[in-house]
């Protein structure tokens, strides 16, 4: 079997254990799936993540243990074809790749990136549908005016969303991201130094959803780092920078591994002086720290890894520092706080705690919730609808609901299409919560 990802970590996994029941084929991918003990802890509802379609279903197969039981017995049998297995495709697509396995099975377990291998080994034999082509080729499609004017009426016109429905199998019920009308937030890079001190320079790096749906997002974060004296260098716009997730969601390993080389090339030059890259959505950033680690892009995505940063996790580690000069002051507001699936798999909820606990006279309340259901184009499926519904009622609309009047705070671009789409206050990045909160504000340079 050609293996698409880097499995190489997973070498020795299972080894000498005559328990581990490595499958036949596969290899280092066979290893990986392998490292499940069967503890059944996966299906235990408990706080966290793990496992979303487990929670709402109750089925056993639908659980990460679950799923690699049906994927051994499709490794053991030698054939690519039973990789096509009915009850083994329904799994792994109902899988929303929260990476929750990955932080709370106590194996730790990375169905995420076995889906992603396992997509990829389906498309050898299967063309992709036209739906996966469009969420893949979404940062494409985004750069054509003609897309935006698409959606407008697709989501103004209920006859349109129909046809969507029967001819892509995209969920008429929900409601499509709209992209914005232009993209105002800074091309160049933002060299005033207006606290007027000796900082460093950070490159903010604007991912496909914040550039095209949120840009007021990525001008809050480019202005927030001004102000505080950073020499800002913002990248992704002009460029056409994507850090390839849409691609690899899909498991289209080659073209997201053709974006990946695209940005770590743009990268290099700031990397080889030192400075951070920062950024503002957790599943394409984060996937800077992961999965370009799994991409077979060798030493440099490795020195990438160690130096990007979500934009609180920045924060938060200047304050600790002693080098965040600016203080937040919020008087009197009260937010409610959804962390995406991949902010709590890296352990990145502690920066937001920290930063917002910053914020003089902030009342904030951490939703403890799993995944919000939309989990990247999940929600907007058809045959998914309904399912990511019942995974947003489990606790996070619940929670929402109690305090209508609250704001809301949700760096996902998908998390914050689910809210948004259930009726719920239209939810702010934490960017723009801090940026309103600066005490001592200071006019752009
Ligand atoms: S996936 Fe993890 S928690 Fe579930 S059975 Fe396997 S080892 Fe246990
Ligand atoms: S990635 Fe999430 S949905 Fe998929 S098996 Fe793991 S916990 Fe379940």
């Amino acid at each position: 079997m050609k293996l698409f990802l880097d499995w190489s970590s997973y070498e020795n996994a299972g080894m000498g254990d005559a328990y581990a029941d490595i499958p036949r084929s596969g290899g280092d991918f066979a290893k990986a799936v392998a490292v499940c003990i069967n503890s059944r802890q996966c299906e235990q509802i408990a706080k966290g993540v793990m496992c979303p379609s487990y929670r709402i279903t109750g089925n056993a197969l639908l659980s990460p243990g679950g799923r690699v039981k049906l994927l051994k017995t499709a490794l053991n049998s030698n054939h690519q074809a039973a990789l096509q297995d009915k009850t083994l495709a329904e799994a792994m697509s109902l899988c929303v790749s929260c990476k929750g396995c990955k932080r709370e099975c106590e194996n730790e377990v990375d169905m995420a990136l076995i889906k992603a291998e396992y997509l990829a080994q389906l498309h050898q034999a299967n063309a992709l549908t036209q739906r996966h082509k469009i969420w893949a080729h979404l940062p494409r499609l985004l750069r054509w005016p003609l897309t935006r004017r698409l959606v407008l009426s697709r989501n103004r016109h209920r006859w349109l969303a129909l046809a969507g429905e029967k001819l892509f199998g995209i969920a008429a019920h929900a409601r499509l991201p709209e992209p914005a009308p232009s993209h105002s937030h800074p091309d160049t890079p933002l060299s005033a130094n207006s606290a007027g001190r000796q900082t460093e320079e950070v490159v903010l790096f604007v991912d496909t959803f914040n550039r095209h749906f949120n840009p007021a997002v990525a001008e809050s974060a480019a202005k927030l780092l001004k102000t505080a004296g950073y020499t800002v260098h913002v990248l992704g716009s002009g460029d056409r920078l994507c850090c390839g997730r849409t691609y690899f969601n899909n498991g289209m390993i080659a073209q997201a591994r053709q974006q990946a080389m695209q940005l770590l090339q743009a990268l290099q030059p700031h990397l080889a002086v030192g400075r951070l890259i920062v950024g503002l959505e957790p599943s394409c950033i984060l996937s800077l720290r992961d999965e370009y680690l799994k991409m077979n892009l060798g030493d440099a995505a490795a020195g990438l890894a160690e130096r990007v940063l979500l934009l609180e996790e920045f924060i938060a580690s200047e304050q600790t520092a002693k080098r965040w000069p600016l203080n937040f002051k919020a008087e009197g507001l009260r937010v409610l706080v959804h962390g995406h699936c991949h902010q709590k798999a890296v352990g990145a909820m502690k920066a937001m705690r920290k930063v917002l606990k910053s914020v003089q006279g902030l009342d904030f309340k951490l939703i403890e919730s799993s995944c919000c259901g939309m989990a990247g184009h999940f929600g907007l499926e058809a045959e998914h609808y309904e399912l990511s519904q019942a995974m947003a009622e489990q606790a996070l609309f619940p929670a929402l609901r109690a305090e209508p009047q609250t704001a809301v705070v949700a760096n996902g671009f998908s998390c914050k299409m689910q809210i948004a789409n259930g009726g719920f206050n239209h939810p702010q990045h934490i960017a723009q919560i801090l940026y309103t909160a600066i005490a001592e504000h200071m006019e752009e340079a």
